[in-house]
């Protein structure tokens, strides 16, 4: 027998719709590409959105067509994800930092009929041009008519001239809440990029589960200034999450260094913030160099890759604002754990508070995991035992868009995320590694993750990656590549001896090259396999 509870489909447009009645003199604060604050309310803003979902129609997208969008954090690009989901269309959020080749490949692959792009992007876009010609039929760019760019090959519609000529009235389609909704692709380091494609009952469950007090902890009482760019896992699902809980949003645009994001945090009163650790490096060098601080901030959400521990103490002691330590992926939505203490950690003193905090975090409802050792079985969670992190959940891909075979989803149902982690009996979990970067020495595991995190705390490293160099004997051993702090002397004996007694001995790296800057993917993570490719004949000291 099935419950006699109302079946209303999960939809994007309802959570537009709820802000802009409940919430809708709460402002939306855009720190405008050319500079200077555009702002708001959500009452505004879904007008706007209707009145792009009326242009839609106008420029021939369609239920179910998927449009572009090459955007920065801002009002345009936020009225851009409620029309495009409203009508049943896809939102394709494109990362402008991949390279050329990848661009033309994800707006073919996801057949994007119309792009949005930012003016700055459009010489980006003529370098592709004649690969793009067959599959988009209309450029927009966000800006009004008299800013609008030159372009060699297309002809451009000015964004606002475009929504100005529209009307505010329209009634939001009801469709199947499984429909895609949103699109965005990932990176790996080798192949093509892969699409996941969001549904927006994912969405909508995944923004239920964001907004929590164990989650993000967002509220109607908050300021939430997501860094981390939309074109990035739905800058990890806040547009939707912040607009489901009718907070203040304050988007940086693309004003992402330390002393335009101080200022907006201090202008605007944020008190909830999310971005990787190289935004927070940062803004907290220009806090140290310019003596200034960063009320009423409060709660940093940071992922992407892990938090080195010296930032959650610095944000702790000298800023007053908490890290919570996420891990997720593109394919989950993309939040899988967050970081917060449970009831009996409340006396934990700060060094056992530390350790606690360094880790990914526990899992959020709606999200299961294991940890499954080389032979495929399950393996303990008892904080020790590492192995290959797979999950399953509400808000996960259960495949890639256009895509048959997926070496990532296993028979029964899991998704392997490609990560090595620990899990502990309460779900507290630890990634050691990507499966590609372990450094296998003498058959046994050594983290690179591990050895980069100690590093990095060393107070005169910027950054630094393990990767593994082939040994005669050992067959794989650790070598540090390091960045120094600009100006600092750091001898390589003193950066090793800095592992004395915080980790085994034989895990210590056999030796230290110090670089000026490591190579990055177009999502800010390492880009270790250029570096084992730059290092492969690297020959190690004999002991
Ligand atoms: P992406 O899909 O680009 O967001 O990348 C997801 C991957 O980033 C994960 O599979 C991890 O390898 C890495 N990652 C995300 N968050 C963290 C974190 N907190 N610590 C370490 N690695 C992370």
């Amino acid at each position: 027998m099935l419950g006699l509870i109302m079946d209303r489909p999960m939809l994007i447009s309802s959570l537009i719709d709820f802000a802009a009645e409940y919430h809708g003199g709460t402002e939306i604060v855009t720190h405008n590409v050319e500079g200077g604050l555009h702002r708001y309310g959500y009452a505004d803003a879904q007008a706007e959105a209707k009145r792009l979902a009326n242009a839609l129609g106008e420029l021939g997208v369609g239920f179910g067509d998927t449009v572009g969008t090459l955007a920065w954090n801002t009002r345009r690009h936020f009225e851009i994800y409620y029309a495009v989901s409203g009508i049943g269309a896809i939102c394709h959020t494109i990362n402008p930092r991949l390279y050329v080749e990848q661009l033309a490949y994800i707006v073919n692959h996801a057949s994007d009929r119309v792009l949005f792009v930012e003016a700055g992007f459009v010489p980006l876009l003529d370098s592709f041009a004649a690969e793009i010609a067959d599959t988009v039929r209309a450029i927009v760019v966000l800006c009004d008519e008299a800013n609008l760019p030159e372009s060699e090959h297309f002809d451009l519609i000015s964004y606002d001239a475009l929504v100005a000529a529209h009307d505010p009235v329209f009634d939001w389609p009801s469709f199947d809440e499984r429909t895609a909704s949103s699109l965005c692709y990932t990176s790996g380091t080798t192949g093509n990029p892969k699409g996941v494609l969001y549904s927006h009952r994912g969405n909508i469950l995944h923004s239920y589960a964001s907004i929590g007090p164990d989650c993000m902890n967002i509220s109607a009482r908050d300021t939430v200034m997501p860094v981390v760019p939309m074109f990035h896992a739905n800058a990890w699902g806040i547009p939707y999450a912040a607009t489901m809980a009718g907070a203040k949003l304050a988007l940086p645009g693309p004003h992402l260094d330390g002393e335009n994001v101080q200022a907006l945090i201090t202008g605007e009163g944020v008190t909830m913030t999310a971005a990787v650790p190289t935004i927070w490096l940062m803004l907290l060098d220009y806090l140290k160099r310019s003596g200034k601080n960063i009320r009423p901030l409060t709660n940093v959400v940071i992922g992407g890759s892990a938090v080195p521990r010296s930032m959650i103490e610095t944000f702790k002691r000298d800023y007053g604002a908490t890290v919570r330590h996420a891990w997720g992926m593109t394919e989950m939505s993309p939040l899988g754990t967050v970081n917060t203490p449970l009831a009996k950690h409340e006396n934990l003193d700060d060094g056992a508070w530390l350790d606690l905090a360094e880790k990914q975090g526990r899992p959020i409802f709606g999200v299961d995991m294991r940890i499954v050792g080389e032979d495929g079985g399950e393996l303990a969670r008892d904080g020790v035992a590492f192995g290959d992190l797979q999950v399953r959940g509400y808000w996960v891909a259960n495949a890639y868009h256009r895509q048959d075979e997926s070496d990532a989803h296993t028979g029964d149902g899991w998704f392997s995320t490609g990560d090595v982690a620990t899990l502990d009996g309460d779900g507290y979990m630890r990634i050691t590694d990507r499966t590609k970067d372990v450094i296998k020495s003498g058959g046994e595991w050594i983290s690179s993750i591990d050895l980069e995190n100690i590093a990095v705390d060393h107070p005169k490293v910027v950054e630094a990656a393990a990767i593994s160099v082939a040994h005669p004997h050992w067959d794989e051993r650790p070598l540090l590549i390091a960045v120094r702090e600009e100006g600092a002397e750091l001898e390589k004996s003193e950066l090793l001896d800095w592992y004395e007694g915080k980790i085994a001995r034989w895990w210590k790296p056999d030796d230290v090259v110090f670089v000026d800057e490591l190579p990055h993917t177009a999502t800010g993570k390492l880009l270790k396999t250029k570096l084992r490719d730059d290092f492969k004949d690297y020959i190690l000291p004999t002991a």
